[in-house]
Order: C-alpha cells, then sequence, then structure tokens
C-alpha cells in the first residue's frame, strides 16, 4: 500500500561525520543486541523480592503500525518503569496486542484481507516497532487477546459471571448502527450518531443481548475512587459516568388500585405535579390505556420504536406525546392528574415514570406547553409569592422556599425534599432511594471478530455454558465475514459450526453466534501478564498474589470510563467469587497528556502526523524518546516541532564528548567543590521530577548540569551519576557511556544515585544588615534570594527590629547576596 506522503524534515544541523561521534545508529542496535541475549530486560517473576509490576496500556496494532501518541504513552511509561528499577525494585513490564475488534474487521473488510492474516503481520510490525524505541519490555510474556491460548481465558471469565448471574440473557431496546450492523455502547453514540460513522444515525432496536450486571456494583465503584490514587481528571470522569443521584420514589395510585412509581430527585415539588408521564414502553401503558385513546397510543408506540434512544434523551426540539386516558392521585395533593406517555421518558433510567412538574422542569414546561396541561409554582425565590407567574420553568431557584404546598410552605426546598418523602413514606406513598445512570455492560456483538460467547441453547435445557474443559470455543475460519442487517452474526451462516449436541442431554442444540465485545478481552489482560506462559490456567494464584494490583497504570483519558471501568469491575466481579484477592486492580492510574503538531491535533488530512520511524531514522530512538518528553508536562501534553529535535541531539552530543574527554584524562584532577554541589543538586531534582512524572523539567536539570561540567571539567565521578539519571530517558545512551566510563554490568542494574542533602540545598551566604549605614545583624539565607525576602526576613529580625521600630523604612539599599541598609 502507498504510503503518504510527507514533508521533508528539517534540521538546523546535520548529525556529526567524526567517527569518534555519537552515532546512535550503532549504539542502538548494539545495546539491544546485549538486552537480548543478557535477558537485561527480563524480569524474575517467582524470585523478586521487590516485586512492581508497570503497566502501560497495550496497543490495538493498526495496520498504519505505531502511531507517535502510542510512542509518547509508552516512553513515559517506560521511564517510570526503568526508574523504579533503578530505585529498587524488581520491575515487570510486559506488553501485547489487543487485535479483536470492529475496527480491526473493519480494516480487513476494506482492503479485502481476512483479518486472521492482517493481524499477525500488524503484530510482527508493531513489535519490531516497540523493540526499536527501546522499551524495557519483558517480551516472554506477551498476550495477543486473539491468540485461542488467550481468549480460551476470556471466555472462562464468561462462564465464571455467567455461573454466579452477572451475565444475563434478556431482550433490550439497544442502540443499532446500520452501517456498524451491530450495537453501540451509549458512549459510542455521538448526538445520535454513530462515532465511526459521523453520518449514520443510530437506530433504536429490541433485539437478545448478553449483559454484565454492572450496575449492582456502582455504589462501589464510586466509593472506592474517593481513596484512589489516580489521576483527578480520571477519577472525575469516572464518578460522573457512574451518576450517582439521591432522589425519591413516589407512588401514585389509580382509582383500579394500580400503582405508579416515580423516580424523582426533587420530591420537594410533588405540589406541582400536575400530570405523570411513562415510557411509551413501560408495561403498565397497555392496561392504562382507554379504549378511545387506544388507537393513538398504539401508533405512538410504534413510531418512538423506531427511535434511537440516544436522541430520545437529547430529547427533540419539539416534544411529543399522547393521553393515555386515564388519571393517578397525586400522593400530596390528592388531586387527579393525567397519565401521559412520552418518548422523552425512557425505561432504562429509574422507573421509566416520571411526576411531570412544569413549573420547575425545563423539559415538563415545555410539554405541558404544548399539550395545555396545568402548571403550579411550589417554589418562589425571596421577592417572588405562591401567584408570580411562571413565564419559564424555573429548575433552580436560589433561597427558595416552598409555596403552594400546604403543610410546607415556607420551607426552603432544599429540606422539603426529605421532609415530604418522610411523610409519604409513613403513609406507604413513598420512600427515598439512590439512582445510577451507569448501566448494565452489553457485551454481544453481532459481528465476526471476537471470542464466540462459550454458550449452547437446547430446547430440553435452556441455555447452557460450555464446559470449561471444552474451552476455547475456538472462531472458525470463515471466508465472507461481512456482517448484515439481520441482527445476528455472520457466525449464524455456519451451520456445521454452529449445530452442537447438548452438553447436558446430548440432543441436537445450537452455539451462541454472537461474539463478545473488545472491551472484554482488555478488561482482564494484566491479569493475565504474569500467566502469560501457562496453559493451566488463567492466572495462577501465588504470581497473582505478588505481582498485583499493578503498581503504576498509565494511559490515555480516552479510556477512563470504558476500559478503566470494565476493568474495575471484572476485577471486583472476580474478588467476589473468590479467585483473585484484591478487589481493585490499579494501585496507582496516571493519565497522560497529548501530543499535537505545531499547534493542531494530528490528523492525516491535515497532513501533519509525526511518524515516528522516520524519526527514529534520522535521529535515533534516544534522541526521540527524549524529545516527546522535553515537549511538556508529560500528565499535559505538548506541541511536536521538527525544529526542536535538534536541542536533545546536541545536549546528547556534548555529554558524549565529556564522556569521551573523561576516558582519555590521565592526570586525575579532584572535582571542585562547586560541581560536586551542583551534582547533588541536579540528583535531588531529577529524582523529585521523575519520580512525579515531570519528565520535561528533569531533563533541563540534567542540561544545566552538563553546561557547568563543560564550562568546569568533568572527570568520571561526576558523569558516572548522570549516565544513570539519563538510564530511563534514554537508554542506549546511557549503557554505552556507562560502559566507556569503565562501570561493570548494564547501566540498569545500578543504584539510583543518592544525593546529600546538605549539599544539594542551595548554598548559604552572609547577609550584612545595616540601619542607617551602621551593621545590626548579619543573616544566613540561600544564595540568591530575592529582595523581598531578605527584607522580610531583615524587618523580622529582633536586632533590627529595634533601630527601626516596627516603622517601614524610608528607602531601602540591595546588594545581593551581600547587604541590606534600612534607611529610617
Ligand atoms: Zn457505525
Ligand atoms: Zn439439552
Amino acid at each position: 500500500m502507498a504510503r503518504d506522503r510527507r514533508k521533508p524534515l528539517s534540521y538546523n544541523a546535520m548529525p556529526n561525520s567524526d567517527p569518534a561521534a555519537y552515532d546512535p545508529q550503532s549504539v542502538e542496535p548494539k545495546w539491544q543486541r546485549r538486552w537480548e541475549e543478557r535477558g537485561t530486560n527480563h524480569a524474575d517473576l517467582y524470585g523478586a523480592s521487590r516485586p512492581y509490576f508497570n503497566l502501560m496500556m497495550f496497543p490495538y496494532p493498526s495496520a498504519e503500525g505505531l502511531h507517535v501518541g502510542n510512542v509518547f504513552a509508552f516512553v513515559g511509561a517506560d521511564i517510570h518503569g526503568r526508574y523504579q528499577r533503578l530505585a529498587g525494585s524488581d520491575v515487570f513490564e510486559p506488553l501485547g496486542f489487543d487485535a479483536f475488534g470492529i475496527h480491526s474487521e473493519n480494516f480487513a473488510l476494506k482492503v479485502g484481507t481476512h483479518p486472521a492474516e492482517l493481524i499477525p503481520r500488524n503484530i510482527e510490525r508493531f513489535r519490531g516497532q516497540l523493540k526499536r524505541i527501546g522499551l524495557m519490555a519483558d517480551w516472554r510474556y506477551e498476550v495477543q487477546t486473539t491468540d485461542p491460548r488467550y481468549y480460551r481465558w476470556t471466555q472462562w471469565i464468561f462462564l465464571q459471571l455467567f455461573r454466579a448471574g452477572l451475565a444475563v440473557r434478556r431482550r433490550a431496546a439497544v442502540n443499532w448502527c446500520p452501517a456498524c450492523k451491530t450495537v453501540l455502547a451509549n458512549e459510542q453514540v455521538i448526538g445520535g450518531y454513530c462515532e465511526r460513522h459521523p453520518d449514520v444515525r443510530v437506530e433504536q432496536r429490541m433485539l437478545d443481548q448478553w449483559f454484565f450486571t454492572i450496575s449492582g456494583y456502582a455504589q462501589r465503584l464510586l466509593e472506592h475512587l474517593e481513596t484512589a490514587d489516580w489521576s483527578h481528571s480520571t477519577r472525575t470522569i469516572q464518578a460522573n459516568w457512574i451518576g450517582r443521584s439521591e432522589g425519591a420514589e413516589l407512588v401514585f395510585e389509580t382509582p383500579g388500585g394500580r400503582r405508579i412509581t416515580v423516580f424523582t430527585t426533587r420530591a420537594d415539588t410533588v405540589f406541582g405535579a400536575t400530570y405523570l408521564v411513562l415510557a411509551p414502553e413501560h408495561p403498565m401503558v397497555a392496561d392504562l390505556t382507554t379504549a378511545e385513546q387506544r388507537a393513538d397510543v398504539q401508533a405512538y408506540r410504534r413510531k418512538v420504536a423506531a427511535m434511537d434512544l440516544v436522541s430520545r434523551k437529547v430529547g427533540e426540539k419539539t416534544k411529543t406525546g399522547v393521553f393515555t386516558g386515564s388519571y393517578a392521585r397525586n400522593p400530596a395533593t390528592g388531586a387527579a392528574v393525567p397519565i401521559w406517555i412520552a418518548d422523552y421518558v425512557l425505561m432504562e433510567y429509574g422507573t421509566g415514570a416520571i411526576m411531570a412538574v412544569p413549573g420547575h422542569d425545563e423539559r415538563d414546561f415545555e410539554f405541558a406547553a404544548a399539550m395545555g396541561l396545568p402548571c403550579v409554582r411550589v417554589v418562589a425565590a425571596p421577592g417572588q409569592d405562591a401567584s408570580t407567574p411562571l413565564a419559564a420553568a424555573e429548575p433552580d431557584v436560589p433561597d427558595g422556599r416552598l409555596v403552594n404546598s400546604p403543610g410546607y410552605d415556607g420551607l426552603p426546598w432544599s429540606e422539603a425534599g426529605r421532609a415530604i418523602t418522610q411523610a409519604l413514606e409513613a403513609r406507604g406513598l413513598g420512600k427515598a432511594v439512590v439512582n445510577y445512570r451507569l448501566h448494565d455492560w452489553c457485551i454481544s456483538r453481532q459481528r465476526y471478530w471476537g471470542p464466540p460467547i462459550p454458550i449452547i441453547y437446547c430446547d430440553r435445557c435452556g441455555t447452557v455454558p460450555v464446559p470449561e474443559e471444552d474451552l476455547p470455543v475456538v472462531l472458525p475460519a470463515l471466508e465472507d465475514f461481512r456482517p448484515d442487517d439481520s441482527g445476528v452474526s455472520p457466525l449464524a451462516r455456519l451451520e456445521a459450526w454452529y449445530r452442537v449436541p447438548c452438553p447436558k442431554c446430548g440432543g441436537t442444540a445450537r452455539r451462541e453466534t454472537d461474539v463478545s465485545d473488545t472491551f472484554l478481552d482488555s478488561a482482564w489482560y494484566f491479569l493475565r501478564y504474569p500467566s502469560a506462559d501457562r496453559d493451566d490456567l488463567a492466572f495462577d494464584a501465588g504470581l497473582t498474589r505478588k505481582w498485583l494490583p499493578v503498581a503504576s497504570y498509565i494511559g490515555g483519558n480516552e479510556h477512563a470510563v470504558l476500559h478503566l471501568m470494565y476493568a474495575r469491575f471484572i476485577t471486583m466481579a472476580l474478588h467476589d467469587l473468590g479467585l483473585v484477592p484484591f478487589e481493585e486492580p490499579f494501585r496507582r492510574f496516571r493519565a497522560h497528556g497529548t501530543i499535537i503538531k505545531d499547534g493542531a491535533k494530528m490528523s492525516k488530512s491535515r497532513g501533519n502526523v509525526v511518524n515516528p520511524d522516520a524519526y527514529i531514522d534520522r535521529w535515533g530512538a534516544d534522541t526521540f524518546r527524549m524529545y516527546l518528553m522535553f515537549l511538556g508536562p508529560y500528565q499535559e501534553g505538548g506541541d511536536f516541532r521538527d525544529a526542536g529535535i535538534n536541542g536533545i541531539r546536541r545536549f546528547l552530543d556534548k555529554v558524549w564528548t565529556l564522556v569521551q574527554d573523561a576516558v582519555a584524562q590521565t592526570a586525575r584532577e579532584e572535582a571542585s567543590p562547586d560541581l560536586v554541589r551542583v551534582m547533588h543538586r541536579t540528583i535531588l531534582r531529577v529524582t523529585e521530577d521523575t519520580e512525579s512524572l515531570s519528565y520535561n523539567t528533569a531533563i533541563a536539570a540534567m542540561m544545566e548540569y552538563v553546561n557547568a561540567l563543560r564550562d568546569g571539567g568533568a572527570g568520571k565521578e561526576l558523569l558516572a551519576p548522570l549516565a544513570i539519571l539519563l538510564a530511563p530517558y534514554a537508554p542506549h545512551f546511557a549503557e554505552e557511556c556507562w560502559d566507556r566510563l569503565g562501570g561493570s554490568g548494564s547501566v540498569m542494574d545500578q543504584s539510583w544515585p543518592s544525593f546529600d542533602a546538605t549539599l544539594a540545598v542551595a548554598e548559604q551566604v552572609e547577609l550584612v544588615v545595616q540601619v542607617n549605614g551602621r551593621v545590626r545583624s548579619r543573616l544566613q539565607l540561600s544564595r540568591g534570594a530575592s529582595e523581598d525576602l531578605v527584607v522580610k526576613a531583615a524587618l523580622a529580625d529582633p536586632a533590627v527590629l529595634k533601630f527601626t521600630s516596627g516603622t517601614a523604612p524610608r528607602k531601602v539599599v540591595f546588594v545581593p547576596d551581600r547587604l541590606v541598609n534600612f534607611v529610617v
């Protein structure tokens, strides 16, 4: 396939042609070979005494190859892992490939190659690229979600959840993309359109689907977030997605004795509920509909069934709905209120029925206005009263108090809800409840490229799990895997595959032909890594206890809601089944930033995509790694500019020259105390900054140090610690320097240099304090202290205070690091 043409790279200087010069093209392959020969990157999974699991989000191996965004993410995580190792941990840094799913399948369809052929090629290419950037990955434990040796255990996890009642099959309204020809998660629908097909409107379909009942875990998933050592942004996104709301369920009774339960977060407004609205799918609708209204109600329900869920949620501009003909009693006022159905109420939120309060809810107000329903004020702001007209809904009334609510008038609305709920509860007409936005996870897909769901349907025995010893249910080769509009997977065309004897009774039965969601593959891969070489179990109990929960997980915030939530849920479910000894999979999560190019997001259409290969060819992996980390704070990202990469290369060239000179030195000279102090300060800064993922400032500190060394002359004792500080950032380069400086073994087997705290802090100087030209005191302060700081310290000195009497001096004379004189 033709690659897109890229702008030629610009340079300020070409790499040096001097044979003694730093040449990454010879240094980097040499060390990669040695690492492989010596097993430098291997973790001793059984023998490790300080295990540290350094996890990064495994890539989807696209045909385009590694994206610079991947490289940025992996390098930052790799620096963290290497630092932890040098600081004394036994670091396990595995990698793998997440290659099932619609992305791979759609691409395969586009290029006309079977994914089973395409994916291994992509993985091969990705692995090569990942090795080239010098990650400390232990490739012995690579996982591929598309490998039956892996998905056998994905299917096994499904069976564990199925047995526990956490995997259920039910008919449900789902988002269906006519172009993808499969169901979509709510998060994959953007304003009513498919995430992958921005021109295709998503439809609503009623289909039998497999769900994991994650909603039952909502409260735990939320509570653990409070104490999780996670990026704040990620925790906030998750908490919003779980969407806990406290409210009440109130009961409206019909004259026929039916009880219609509504969920509301505003029980304080119940006196203003002038009608009820049920979701058109609500099970009571048929019984509530009177004979005169039947035709209208049926027509409306048919119309709504053809809509997608997401636009219903967003709410169309024009409100539509139909009266059922029935009434129910408002439990607070006792008045009969009409019962309507409308598309803006959904079965999946709350109880599928709402009390409409047009005075204080915008959607209810629009609906009431369109249908001519009454509107009553029940909350009044200061200056308003019970008869102040409502021109629009007033949902939030600052300092509002109840009106038209006999028994509660004058109560602040924020307090009234609880009191009213309690009173209704005493009459059996209400109770306080908590609701969540988080819905069950639909895991079935009507596509080909995924692990078959291990279920068999038998007419006699019903839904039968595939016996564990029969796993994996291998995805069969299927020439034509194109999805169709039937709502069933292409596997349903392979009768020879799905027709199987029932495992229970031996009668004719049929396999489930849907495959599982790719997010299930990635919801447990971290559990698999330490046991990736084992075919007898999904994850070894001893290794799991030793290496998990994951010590550090670094990835993009775009995965905050789907992947990270599902991984937490699966771990929690496995914990409850006694299969893992912890509830949360990741001790620490940090979201990395994103890279833009010349101020704009990278995209093919803009032609500003950075191809990592071209840069590594030119500059070497180490320069490229360091440049990416130098762009900005790792957790924020930065702007990639071709011109900037040269600065990093010059820095490495300088270090190289210093090392050559130090090696050539014959006479040993004592390092100057000043340089020793700078070294300790540099170690302190690089330690703190590397620890907190502030890689850009750590690099800046090393650059300052190198400039000081160039001015002052450097021996090996000043350079050897630098080689170790550099090892996480430029691992091949650091190995070569360490080697040339006479170090033994790999630089990665050394200890992170320690600093002498008294030397690391800035140097102290003595300042003379004068009042009206006479010396009154002396102060010890750090060199370079600002005038502000010196004046403040001097004026607070009791010896000085005696002569200034606490009044502000008329004039201040300041000589940095020497003197301050006050004229009073
Ligand atoms: Zn689509
Ligand atoms: Zn059977």
